[in-house]
Parts: C-alpha cells; sequence; structure tokens
C-alpha cells in the first residue's frame, strides 16, 4: 500500500510499543518516518533499521516531549532535514498511576506535563507548517480512560480526556486550512505499559473487554494511518475508540 507516498511523518515515543507499531505502519504505507524517543536510543534505533530493511526510509530523532524548546526544536530539526511535515503522531505518554487521595504533585505534573502538554506544544509548532502548507494531518493517542475515567488514574485520564478536547478544538480552529486532528482512544493493549500492571488488573481489564482479547499495537497503528492518510480526508475532530468493544454505548 503506498497511500502515504512521498508524506513526512513524525511520530512521538516511535520506541517502543504502539508508536514503534505505528512508525513500521506508516513507513510500510511509504511514508518517511521521523522516530522520536526520549530514552531508548537503541531501541529507536532497532524501529529505523526495521524500517530501512523492509525498504522504507526513516531516522530517530531524540526529545523530551515535555519540554516546549525541546519540542519546537524537534520540529525545525525534522523539517531541516526532509523539507516538510505532513503528519504529526502525538503517540509519546507515560502514566504514575495512584489512588487520588495519596497522588504527589510530581505525579500529577508529570503525567500531564508527557501526556498532555507534549501534544499541545508539537501541535502548536507543526499547525504553523501545516497551515502554510495548507495541508495535513494531526493523530494524537489519547486512550479509552480518557472517556470513561478509572480509579488509580486521575493523573492520567485528565491527560487523555484533555488530549480529546484539544483535537476537537485544533480541529474546529485549523479546518478551514486543510489541516485534519483526529484522536484514537487505544482501550488495553499489550505493550510495557499495560505488561507492568498486576495479573489482577490485567484479568479485570479482560473480563471487560467484548472480544475477549487484548488489542495488538498492530490495532492502533491501522487506524493511526488512516486517519492520517487522505482515505480519512472528510473525518476531522474525531475520537475513535480501537478497543475491541471495551467502551462503546
Ligand atoms: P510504552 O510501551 O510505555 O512506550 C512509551 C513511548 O513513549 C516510548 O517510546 C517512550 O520513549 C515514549 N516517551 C515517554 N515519555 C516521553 C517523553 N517525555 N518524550 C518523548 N517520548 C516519550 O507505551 P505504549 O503502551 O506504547 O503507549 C503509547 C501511547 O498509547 C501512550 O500515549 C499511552 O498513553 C497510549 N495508550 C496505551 C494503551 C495501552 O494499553 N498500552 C492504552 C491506551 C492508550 P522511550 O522508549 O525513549 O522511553
Amino acid at each position: 500500500m503506498t497511500r502515504l507516498e512521498g508524506r513526512v511523518a513524525l511520530v512521538t515515543g516511535g520506541s517502543r510499543g504502539i508508536g514503534a507499531a505505528i512508525c513500521r505502519r506508516l513507513a510500510a504505507e511509504g511514508a518517511v518516518v521521523a522516530v522520536n524517543y526520549a530514552g531508548s536510543a537503541d531501541a529507536a534505533a532497532a524501529v529505523v533499521d526495521d524500517i530501512v530493511s523492509a525498504g522504507g526510509a526513516a531516522a530517530a530523532f531524540q526529545a523530551d516531549v515535555s519540554d516546549a524548546r525541546a519540542c519546537d526544536a524537534l520540529i525545525a530539526t525534522v523539517v531541516e532535514r526532509y523539507g516538510r511535515l505532513d503528519i504529526l503522531v502525538n503517540n509519546a505518554g507515560i502514566n504514575r498511576d495512584g489512588l487520588l487521595v495519596r497522588m504527589s504533585d510530581d505525579d500529577w505534573n508529570a503525567v500531564i506535563g508527557t501526556d498532555l502538554s507534549g501534544a499541545f506544544y508539537l501541535t502548536r509548532a507543526a499547525a504553523k507548517l501545516m497551515m502554510k502548507a495548507r495541508s495535513g494531518s494531526i493523530v494524537n493517542v489519547a486512550s479509552v480512560i480518557g472517556l470513561v475515567g478509572n480509579a488509580g488514574q486521575a493523573n492520567y485520564a485528565a491527560a487523555k480526556a484533555g488530549l480529546i478536547g484539544m483535537t476537537k478544538s485544533v480541529a474546529r480552529e485549523l479546518a478551514s486550512r486543510g489541516v485534519r486532528a483526529n484522536a484514537v482512544a487505544p482501550g488495553f493493549i499489550t505493550t510495557d505499559m499495560t505488561d507492568a500492571l498486576p495479573e489482577a488488573a490485567r484479568d479485570a481489564a479482560l473480563a471487560t473487554i467484548a472480544a475477549r482479547r487484548f488489542g495488538s499495537p498492530d490495532d492502533i497503528a491501522a487506524c493511526v494511518a488512516f486517519l492520517a492518510s487522505d482515505d480519512a480526508s472528510y473525518i476531522t475532530g474525531q475520537t475513535v475508540a480501537v478497543d475491541g468493544g471495551m467502551t462503546f454505548a
């Protein structure tokens, strides 16, 4: 499939899990992929190697998305290297779970800083270029937790609900300039993030999934590739839950 041929994509948190699958998928569909990572240089290099061995084009770019200046520099570096930016996938995310009354300021601020502010800093910088080009697609990786909440995840739920709200505002603001913004809300996807959960929490989550299986990073990557492509050219401001039937009303 080559529906992303000629496009340049930046994927944050592309070194592992869902982000790595998104990088591979966008590259397989023809995009040149900038693989962002925070600390996992080797893992990011491995994603780049996989893409290049499969005949695609990619390079790794270190930046901490919770740092506004680093985000501006990341966008500038990618554009300097490739001359354009067509697709931004705000995927980088962390969780610092804990019950509300015991949640520290640090745990609140770290999750908001990475999962929400990071997407804001990058979207702000990318939007300037995309509006000028009168084209672009921004895909934010939120979470079903941003839709329904979860005990022990007040920080994460607030960040992801905020990301969904930001997506809608950005979509309204930029639609007339040819720029779309959508969100994907993954359910329970098998990655390092969910591998860290206790067995009981995994079992409890499985019981709520109509499909009776956890999702894979490729399930999310397929939806992101669609939203990033012209196949979704009349879709903006939407949040697509990719959750095996965990949350539909
Ligand atoms: P993961 O396996 O823990 O990977 C997280 C990725 O984010 C890594 O590539 C990491 O880079 C990067 N990252 C973390 N902090 C960063 C920062 N400050 N700056 C730049 N990159 C940073 O997580 P995942 O499960 O793939 O999750 C990816 C996204 O999907 C997150 O936004 C998460 O909230 C969302 N999500 C996941 C699930 C799930 O079930 N797994 C469900 C709903 C939503 P390094 O490797 O360099 O640390």
